[in-house]
């Protein structure tokens, strides 16, 4: 199901205001927010303030919403003044996805290994 606030999304809470976080941009439709367990010097969440489950139920919906995603997440790397970021989206339960309201995480900060584990 997608669209508007769904009942037991922790992302949709954070969204509300009801689960704290620190957010560090912001758009009319997207949020940023520092992830709570960072896996690099810079690992920051992106989300949409709608709740989609995953980035493939985005684009099912026409995925305007997934270029203002990417130019928050460009944003937060250009005021980290990093050389480079990755921006992942795990998506189902064997990518390792665990909150299944979309995010890209920026990760940046350190290097990077190829592939991803
Ligand atoms: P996934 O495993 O779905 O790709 O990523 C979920 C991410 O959400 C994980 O990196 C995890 O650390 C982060 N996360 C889980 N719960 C919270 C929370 O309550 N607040 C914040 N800021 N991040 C969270
Ligand atoms: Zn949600």
């Amino acid at each position: 199901v997608s669209g508007g606030y769904q009942n037991g999304c922790l992302f949709c809470r954070i969204v509300a205001g009801e689960v704290p976080a620190t957010q560090v941009a912001g758009t009319e439709r997207v949020v940023a927010f520092r992830d709570i367990n960072p896996r690099a010097p810079i690992h920051v969440l992106v989300i949409p303030r709608e709740h989609y489950p995953d980035v493939a139920a985005v684009a099912a919906d026409g995925g305007d919403v997934l270029v203002e995603m990417a130019r928050v997440a460009a944003d937060v790397a250009a005021r980290a003044g990093v050389d480079g970021w990755r921006w992942v989206f795990n998506t189902g339960v064997d990518a390792g996805q665990s909150v299944f309201h979309v995010h890209g995480h920026v990760l940046a900060g350190r290097a990077m290994g190829w592939p991803p584990g």
